[in-house]
């Protein structure tokens, strides 16, 4: 392959949407055989939206307020959401200040509210982890995620006290890309077999899948266990591109043959990826592929 003519394809990518690192990554993106794709922000718009609010043993206003006052330093979609919901509910209400704020990718926040108590929202089985959870919201959790929603839980420390107790669960749904469906039918007229990879529930993972027309899901996955599944399907001797757009895919990019970051996704998940879709635009992909196997076809 000539330098140039690799160069070439490289300047089409950029006006075509994509911008390359390098023109050797070309070669990587003609040999693959599997696309495992992110949910929240590359499939879906990752513009999620509250859709319904259940509280137990406390007022559903404050469950709302609370997990906004979290969620307000978090810019994961779900905190998004989150927070323009709280502000919704309560206008002119500031939000309760908060102090300590942490967010573990890929799980949840976690921050000390004013009165010392500490209080978490995030990832239903994460929480579970370190929370005790009353029936009547593992209920709500379950009846929520059959609906194929995304479910946060709330839940709420007292001072000087460690353990916490879950007071709500916040459900919330996202709309799909409104290319997604064709993106994924255009990899697999290349020969591409999808994968959808989500640290969401199975039921809302399956949801989406449905909608854009993949079979194989890969659900409820931590952000190591995103990195570990583009693993094992190298191991079975698959080419792997991996798009993805949260500092959770991060790793998943930087581990796949070709990573490919949406261009309105994160600053870390770019930076550990070959191309970026400047659009967000998942079309950009099997465009991207199929303008390699051109270039590399055009200098042989
Ligand atoms: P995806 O793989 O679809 O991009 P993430 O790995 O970012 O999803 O998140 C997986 C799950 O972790 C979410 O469905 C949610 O339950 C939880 N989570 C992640 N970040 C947050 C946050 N800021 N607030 C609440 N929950 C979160
Ligand atoms: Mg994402």
């Amino acid at each position: 392959a000539t330098p140039t003519a690799l160069l070439v394809g490289t300047g089409r990518g950029a006006r075509l949407g994509i911008l390359i690192k390098g023109p050797e990554i070309l070669e990587a993106t003609r040999r693959v055989d599997v696309a495992v794709l992110d949910k929240t922000g590359t499939i879906t718009a990752g513009r999620m939206a509250v859709t319904e609010v259940v509280a137990s043993g406390v007022e559903r206003a404050d469950v709302l307020a609370l997990a906004g006052a979290l969620e307000a330093p978090s810019e994961h979609p779900i905190a998004r959401a989150v927070v323009a919901a709280a502000r919704a509910d309560a206008p002119g209400t500031p939000l309760p200040e908060v102090e300590d704020f942490a967010a573990a990718a890929g799980f949840g926040v976690t921050a000390t509210l004013a009165d010392g108590a500490r209080a978490a929202v995030g990832r239903p089985a994460w929480i579970a982890e370190q929370a005790r959870v009353p029936d009547e919201v593992t209920r709500a959790v379950a009846r929520l995620e059959a609906t194929g929603a995304t479910t946060v839980v709330l839940a709420l420390g007292s001072d000087g006290d460690a353990a916490l107790t879950a007071v709500g669960v916040i459900a919330l749904a996202d709309e799909l890309k409104p290319t997604s469906r064709d993106a994924v039918a255009q990899l697999v007229a290349l020969g591409i077999t999808p994968v959808l990879l989500t640290g969401d529930a199975e039921a809302a993972a399956r949801t989406v899948a449905a909608q854009v027309g993949i079979e194989s899901v890969v659900a409820g996955v931590l952000p190591e266990g995103k990195v570990r599944e583009v693993e094992r399907l190298q191991r079975e001797g698959h080419v792997v591109a991996m798009v993805g757009d949260g500092v959770n895919d991060a790793a998943a990019l930087a581990q796949a043959d070709l990573g490919l970051a949406m261009g309105t996704g994160t600053d870390v998940a770019i930076e550990a990826s070959d191309l970026t879709l400047v659009r967000g635009d998942l079309r950009s992909a099997p465009t991207a592929i199929a303008l390699s196997r051109r270039t590399l076809r055009v200098i042989r």
